[in-house]
Formats: structure tokens, sequence, C-alpha cells
């Protein structure tokens, strides 16, 4: 596997042991004009106990796809904060949001409003689980290990698989897992996708706005560290065209009613009614290139075409068998692709199922 280049961990290890005194390094973490994650980082005087604590810093939004060249600066405010996996210690990973000279959110900045929709909505509780699907692509742009010039065999032994020839780059997975959890990232699982080289990892269950908060962290450790292994991270919804499965970002949501013994059930059917009604506003936001995935083919509903049902994995939303079977819990929304911005999903979800 080739490293990548320049990344020396054994010269570097000597490097991060070494005392740093008080202070602390903020990594500041942002979502770019592309939707991209970007970072720099500050050196903060003492350890930080509350995100207060931590100015607003500012960048080139010449640079990055979010502003003009004569007024360039744009605005990070700390969001949350998250444990520095790399520098170890006290050292800090910061969300930021952006906002313009003006003071209105920046153009991908959607935290904002979906900051505004989970304040109105919090009485309800709402809970979010999502399941980010990826896949790793080498240098070249293939799907990383796949035999050159070729490809491996057909769909079938590669989704949870275990064993030789089944499983691609176990390890890297394995050191995102951990370093979320070192983060203090909400990660709930893992798993091997359909396609090889695929994978999921679940985050949640997060209340309100902190589920894009730690999405948006878990995805950026998982490029840190595929950035080591010198592995591309891939978050189209159709990396490979042809019989190959699509990468999606089930969403998994359920308010406090619904989670409640009595009268759950009614309270899910209640919300799936709400979502019925508004599929192309959903559709909307749910990624880029979403209709190359939503063929209603590879365990995914039709784009054009509203559809739910227990346990039905071909529908726009499925109710959990175990869930109608308790008659209570959650529903699991399967339209999402891989690169949803989750403000963008779990906002309107909210003022779907909550504020209509
Ligand atoms: P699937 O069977 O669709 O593969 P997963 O096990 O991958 O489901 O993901 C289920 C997700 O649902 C997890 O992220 C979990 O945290 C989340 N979840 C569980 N209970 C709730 C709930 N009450 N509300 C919202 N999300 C939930
Ligand atoms: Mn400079
Ligand atoms: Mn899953
Ligand atoms: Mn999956
Ligand atoms: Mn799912």
């Amino acid at each position: 596997m080739a490293a990548s280049k320049g990344y020396r961990p054994d010269l570097l290890a000597p490097y991060l042991a070494l005392p740093q005194g008080e202070k602390v390094q903020a990594e500041y973490v942002w979502i770019d004009g592309d939707y991209e994650l970007r970072s720099k980082t500050t050196t903060v005087d003492k350890k930080v106990t509350d995100i207060s604590q931590l100015r607003q810093w500012d960048f080139d939004g010449s640079s990055t796809d979010q502003a003009h060249g004569h007024d360039s600066d744009v605005y990070l405010r700390p969001a949350a904060i998250f444990k520095d996996p790399f520098r170890g210690g006290d050292n800090i990973l910061v969300m930021a949001e952006t906002y313009n000279n003006d003071g209105t959110p920046n153009k991908t900045n959607h935290r904002a409003a979906c900051k505004k929709t989970m304040d109105q909505a919090k009485d309800e509780h709402p809970w979010f689980g999502l399941e980010q699907e990826y896949t790793l692509m080498g240098l070249d742009g293939r799907p990383y290990g796949w035999p050159e010039g070729g490809f491996p065999g057909p769909q079938g032994p590669y989704y949870c698989g275990a064993g030789a020839g089944k499983v691609f780059a176990r390890d890297l997975i394995e050191a995102h897992y951990r370093a979320c959890l070192y983060a203090g990232v909400n990660i709930s699982g893992i798993n091997a996708e359909v396609m090889p080289s695929q994978w999921e990892f679940q985050v949640g269950p997060c209340e309100g706005i902190s589920m894009g908060d730690h999405l948006w962290m878990a995805r950026y450790l998982l490029v840190r560290i595929a950035e080591q292994w010198g592995v591309k991270v891939s978050f189209h919804p159709k990396p490979l065209p042809g019989d190959w499965n699509g990468a999606g970002c089930h969403t998994n949501f359920s308010t406090e009613a619904m989670r409640t013994e009595k009268g759950g059930l009614d309270a899910i059917k209640a919300a799936v009614e709400k979502l019925s009604k508004r599929h192309n506003e959903h559709i909307a936001v749910y990624g880029e290139d979403n209709e190359l995935r939503l063929t209603g083919r590879h365990e995914t509903g039709h784009i054009s075409q509203f559809s739910s049902g227990v346990a039905n994995r071909g529908a726009s939303i499925r109710i959990p068998r175990h869930v109608a079977h308790k008659g209570y819990g959650y529903l699991e929304d399967r339209r999402p692709a891989s690169n949803i911005d989750p403000y963008r999903v779990t906002g309107i979800v909210v003022e779907t199922c909550c504020l209509l």
C-alpha cells in the first residue's frame, strides 16, 4: 500500500511526544464552497473548557470558492468542539460556521438555518442516526484494492465480509472508528458494504443540531486518516456505473412522541404521511447526482415516486420490522445520498415532520 507521499509517522512521533506547556492547538474545520472540508490551526493560550473561549477567526474565501478577491475575508465562528486524535493531549478540533463580511451565513453554511429549525422544534427532542456510506479510491481514481486493469468478482461476498479477498483496507477503517471514539464523535457502528471497497459508519442517535456537527467531524477524521494511507474518499452516490451498489446516507429519525410506547407507531405513521406530501422538496436537498442511485434497483426506491413500508428496503421510507413489532421507535428515510449536507437533510426532516 502506497502511503501518502512524505508522510513519515516514525519521524513525526518524537515531536508529537514533546511537552507543549500550557498552550494548545485548535484546528478549525469548515465546509468550503464545494462542500469539501478545509482546516487550519491556531494556538490557544490554555486548555479550552468552553466554546466561548475560542475566538472568531477568518480565512481567504477567494481561495476556497467562498468569496471574491476584492472582499475575500470569510469569518469562522466556532460551533462545536471535539478532541484531536492526531495531536492528542488537550488539543482540539473545532467545527466552525462560515459567515460573510456583512454578517450573513456563507453560501455553504446551512448550519445557521438548521440551528433555527432545531431550536423551534426542541421540545419534540428530534433524534437522528445517519448511516454514512462511502467508497475508498486509490490515487489513480479507481476503487481501492481492485485488481489492476480488471474487476473483482461480482457483489455477494463483500457485505459485512471477513477473509482475504473480501475485505479492503480494514486497517484504515479501524483507525477511523477508534479516532472517532477518542474525538467524542457519537459513532455507533461500522460495516463493510455490498460493493468491494465501500464501507459504512453510523453516527447517532444525536439530538438536533449536533447530528450535523458529529457527521461532518466524522467525515473530516476519515479524510485525514485516509490521507495518511494514500487513499481518497469518495462520497459520490454512484461512484461506479453498472451493477455496483450506490452509496447513500440513510437518515433514521424519531421524536419523543415516536419513541413513546403509547402511540409511538401512530406518530411515526403521521410523520410518513407528512413526508409523502413533500417528496420533491426533500429530493432537492438529498444530494447531487442522486438520480444515478435512486433507480428502484440496488435496494433503493425510485427518485420520482414516494413510497413507504415496513421492512421494505426498496421504499423511500422504511419502518424497521422491530419498530412495527414493538409499536414505537423511529423511521428510516432511505433517500438521502452519501454526499448530502446533513444540516440540510436534518433541517428539512424536522421542518416537515415537526413544524408544518
Ligand atoms: P440499517 O439496518 O438500516 O443498516 P443501522 O444499524 O446501520 O441500520 O443504523 C441505524 C441507525 O439508527 C444508527 O445510527 C442508530 O444510532 C440510529 N437510531 C437508533 N435508534 C434511533 C432513534 N430512536 N431515532 C433515531 N435514530 C436512531
Ligand atoms: Mn497568509
Ligand atoms: Mn446500515
Ligand atoms: Mn448500508
Ligand atoms: Mn439503513
